[in-house]
Order: C-alpha cells, then structure tokens, then sequence
C-alpha cells in the first residue's frame, strides 16, 4: 500500500508515522505549491472552500506521484468537511485515477480502532492502539516545537530559521516514545529560557478555521510574517488539541465552550465556538489583539464575525478578521496587518494594554 493524505503543517509527521507503524508505505504529496492550488481549484466546485482544494489538489499530486491509497478525514456534522470525502473521492475518480479511498469518521474512535483500521490494515486492535499512542505523542511535540518557534520569531527571526530547520529534522527522525519525551522536555525548557531572558514587545491571538491554522501554505506563512515583525502568536489549535478534543480528554474545552455560549447560543458547526471561547480566552490572558483567520466562504467562520464584532466591543480590543480564496494576494493581506499592528502599538503607547513577558 502506497498510502497519502493531505498536508496538515508540521502536524504531518505525527499522521506519517501513524501511518507506517500500521504498516502503510507513505507516499507523500510533494510540497504544497501555487501548482497544488492550481489544481485543485480547477478540478473543485467554484465555491466550495479553499481547504477543499488545496487538499484535491493534494491528492492529485499525492496519485502523480504513485500512491494507491487515500486517506481523508471526514464527518464534521453541520459544515460542508462532511461533504470533501464524498466530493474528492468522484471527481479524482472522473479524472481517471485508480486508488482506493478510505474517509475517516472523526467522530466515532470505538469504530476507528476497533473496525475500520484493522480492517484496513489488517492489524489488531492493540497495534491501533500503539500508533495512535504514537501519533498523539508526535503530535504533541509538534505542538511544543511550534509553541517554542513562535517564541523565537518573535524575539531573533533570524535565529529561528536555524532553530526550525535544526528541530525539523530532529522531529522527524523520533519514532520512539523515550525520544519524543526527551525532545519535548528539550521544547518546553528552550522556549522558557527564551521568555525568561528576553522582552516580548506584541501579543497576538490567532483564532479561525483549523486548516488555516495549522497549514502555513493556506494562510500565506501569516505566522512567519507576524514572527519577523517581532509579534508573538499565541495558537490553541494544533493536531493534539484536536485529537483530545475528539477522544474527550481535552481539559480546556469546557472553559471554551463556557465562554463562547454567551456569544453563540447553538453551534453553526466547524471550529465556531472554538473561535468564539479562545479568543474570550486570549483576551482575558492579556493578549494586545486577535487576528481571525478563515476561508472566503466558510460558513461557521462567516457566522461568527458578528459575535467577535460584539466581543471587539465588550472588552475594548482589536480584532482583525482575514478571509482567504485563491485570489487572496499576500501583499494585501500583510498591508492589512501592518496596519493592525501600527494600531495595536498606538494603544499600548497610550497605555490600552499592558507589557506581558
Ligand atoms: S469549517 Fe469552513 S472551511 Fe472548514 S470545511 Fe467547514 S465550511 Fe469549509
């Protein structure tokens, strides 16, 4: 089996290793480019959302280069995700590609461990159980890796290239759980040194759609951009809070969903309440302002732009919300954030937020 599935940001290494401790051969797309877009857009319902083609245009690139085997997440209840599966799998097959496509229902992990999966890979049970250990634990340090590099950008971009590049290779070469601890230990001691030894100038919250969140291609490397203008991001979102959201272990989710309830009544599906409880969330931690990332025609993100308007009000802060489609130009999208950051320096030099280190 020559398995692919889409590109998920430095969170692919966990779902690699998943993968081949099942026994699967991966065979990865090659790096998400204008041509994977191009793609994908071409092949896509014209307003569908962008994650919906960059990740067609994935797996084309994924079946170009021999895979034989699709893996997509699927199942997300109110909001078009539920639908990619079906959609993906006709049109790659009308192309004409021979594969086998298997959606993976993020919401049922009794059916995903215990049937689909060892079906699929004709596995037992135990071996699921093992690599998707592996796979939280990978995604884990994903995590710290990017929590500690958003640190670094913030404080000596230059630094954090070697430190990215250094740590990148280190990560994907940990397939043992002794190491992976080990690095994460490493992670969460380099970025505390950091914070100790030097001044954070600029706090920002990222909230949004998760794909934006964690795929730097889809956001135009906002994160990267934001790290060489000295700003440090905070993100929640990240494959391992979503995989504790999903097995309900997530411990924050509770404080988020109690916030988000006063600003949206009932849930319109995707991450909105999400958005809506970590943005409270950033605020109430001191953060000088939110940016709010989500596709041009995503609906749960569209629904919740009133309640941040209402959130902007109630708690006196900015909130900058950017919409992308494969029109979006980066020299527009970084105007409009050096904008927002020239306004979020004014109001702390006149004393609207506090210094936070
Ligand atoms: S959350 Fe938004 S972008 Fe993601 S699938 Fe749903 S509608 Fe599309």
């Amino acid at each position: 089996m020559k398995a692919a599935f889409p590109y998920i940001g430095y969170h692919t290494f966990a779902l690699k290793d998943f993968l081949t401790a099942l026994g699967a051969e991966v065979c990865l797309p090659p790096p998400l480019t204008k041509r994977t877009l191009e793609l994908g857009a071409k092949y896509s319902p014209e307003m569908v959302c962008l994650p919906f083609k960059i990740t067609l245009g994935n797996f084309i690139e994924a079946l170009e280069k021999g895979a034989d085997t699709l893996f997509m997440a699927a199942g997300a209840r109110k909001c078009r995700f539920g639908y990619y599966h079906y959609l993906q799998e006709r049109i790659l097959k009308e192309l004409g590609y021979q594969f086998r496509f298997y959606p993976v229902s993020q919401y049922s992990p009794y059916e995903f461990i215990f049937e689909k999966m060892p079906q699929i890979f004709a596995v037992s049970p135990t071996q699921v159980l093992k690599a998707l250990y592996l796979m939280i634990k990978k995604s884990e340090l994903c995590e710290n890796f990017k929590n500690c590099l958003r640190v670094i950008r913030a404080i000596d971009y230059q630094r954090s290239l070697e430190f990215e590049k250094e740590y990148l290779k280190k990560i994907e070469n940990a397939k043992r759980i002794k190491e992976i601890n080990i690095l994460n230990k490493e992670l969460k001691r380099i970025r505390k040194n950091w914070l100790k030894e030097n001044r954070i100038k600029l706090k920002v919250g990222l909230v949004g759609e998760i794909y934006f969140l964690l795929e730097d291609f889809a956001n135009q490397e906002l994160e990267k951009e934001l790290g060489k203008l000295g700003v440090l991001v905070l993100s929640k979102r990240s494959l391992y809070s979503r995989l504790k959201h999903l097995l309900k272990i997530e411990k924050e989710f509770l404080k988020i969903y109690y916030y988000a309830k006063k600003y949206l009544a009932v849930s319109p599906g995707g991450e909105a309440i999400h958005t809506i409880g970590e943005t409270i969330d950033f605020i109430k931690k001191g953060v000088d302002g939110i940016i709010h990332i989500f596709p041009f025609t995503c609906m749960p993100e569209n629904i919740v732009l009133h309640s941040l308007e209402k959130i902007s009000e109630d708690y006196n802060i900015p909130i900058l919300s950017l919409s992308f489609d494969e029109h979006t130009s980066k020299t527009g999208i970084l105007t409009r954030v050096e904008a927002f950051l020239e306004l979020l320096k004014r109001r702390k030099r006149n004393g609207n937020s506090i210094y936070w280190n």
